[in-house]
């Protein structure tokens, strides 16, 4: 019968490489100065999405929010083998939080309608491990955070999944959400022959940005119509990257960007972790009632 599924990616700065003037004065990342790299988990995620696939028939379509250079991404996603990709980019989606991102990556889900939706259980930049949890309640999709292993019969899953200091296994009925350890499987690399047929696709932003290169001195509506003669072509091979904006997602606009983000940011903070921050709480409710105390006390919570 075979499973539609969908997996959220998302294109990050490299963080193992964050050093001298990779961080600004404010103790924020600069972005520009970091390679962008596809989210380590986000390959588990892709990599459990096409083991379902593989074993039992059906699609795999890789989505992502950010800019057109999220591209680079997709076409890494199209020639580990996904069937389809999308990007959606929209300036109106800058500066969303994650609950702005969730919501608009839950009206690109809801279009699509598809049996099981995988994240990656965490982002290296954001590091929330938000995104995936709000998904699932938006789209009201079954939720089963840190998976490793996956069994499908018919309409339900069977999940192994990480909980720190042991496994649990969990069974639930489809459609479900899941975020995905890095523990969970080894990625498989790019297959040649689709790199060299998936190098060359491209979403409708990118080749506007290559025309505006190519062609300097034209107008607008000629650029447009090279714009538009270029991605016929592309569609014809099969190699023009869906793009999407929050009017084909029929998005609410109060809910993306800034107006759809509560979160602010007061203060950032490079904190080291020492032997001497280490605590430990008796595992009853009067321990975690201490430990949870303590976190509002000194404003990690609350
Ligand atoms: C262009 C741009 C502008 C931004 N501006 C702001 C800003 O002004 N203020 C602010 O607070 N934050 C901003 N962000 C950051 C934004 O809040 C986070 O990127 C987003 O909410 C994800 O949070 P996270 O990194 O903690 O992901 P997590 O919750 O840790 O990610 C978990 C999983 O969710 C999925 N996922 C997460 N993000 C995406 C995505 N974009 N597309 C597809 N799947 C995804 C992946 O599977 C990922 O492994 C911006 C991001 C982008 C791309």
């Amino acid at each position: 019968m075979g499973y539609n599924s969908v997996v959220c990616v998302k294109q990050v700065p490299d963080t193992k490489k964050v050093t001298g003037q990779a961080m600004r004065e404010d103790g924020t990342v600069n972005r520009a100065a970091l390679p962008a790299i596809f989210n380590p988990e986000d390959l588990n995620a892709l990599e459990a999405a096409l083991r379902v696939r593989d074993e039992h028939g059906g699609t795999v379509t890789v989505i992502t929010m950010g800019l057109p250079s999220a591209c680079d991404i997709l076409r890494d996603a199209l020639e580990r083998g996904a069937d389809r990709v999308a990007l959606i980019t929209d300036r109106r989606a800058a500066a969303s939080d994650t609950l702005a991102t969730s919501y608009i990556l839950a009206c690109a889900v809801r279009q699509l309608q598809p049996d099981l939706v995988f994240c990656g259980r965490q982002a290296i930049d954001g590091d929330t491990a938000q995104v995936g949890p709000q998904l699932a309640e938006k789209i009201g999709y079954t939720l089963m955070t840190y998976m490793e292993e996956l069994q499908l019969e018919g309409r339900a899953a069977r999940v192994k999944r990480n909980i720190g200091n042991g496994t649990e296994t969990c069974r639930a009925q489809l459609p479900v959400l899941f975020t995905v350890m890095e523990t969970a499987n080894t990625p498989r690399p790019a297959a040649a022959k689709k790199v060299m047929k998936f190098k060359k696709a491209r979403a409708a932003a990118e080749v506007a940005k290559a025309v505006e290169g190519a062609l300097p001195a034209a107008s607008p509506e000629e650029r447009a119509a090279e714009t538009r003669r270029r991605c016929d072509a592309l569609a014809a091979q099969g190699l023009l990257i869906q793009q999407l904006n929050l009017d084909d997602l029929k998005a609410d606009l109060s809910w993306c960007g800034g107006a759809g983000s509560p979160t602010r940011v007061h203060r950032i903070q490079s904190i080291v972790l020492t032997g001497g921050a280490y605590r430990e709480f008796p595992p009853s409710d009067a321990g975690v009632g201490q430990l949870i105390g303590e976190l509002i006390e000194d404003h990690t919570i609350g």
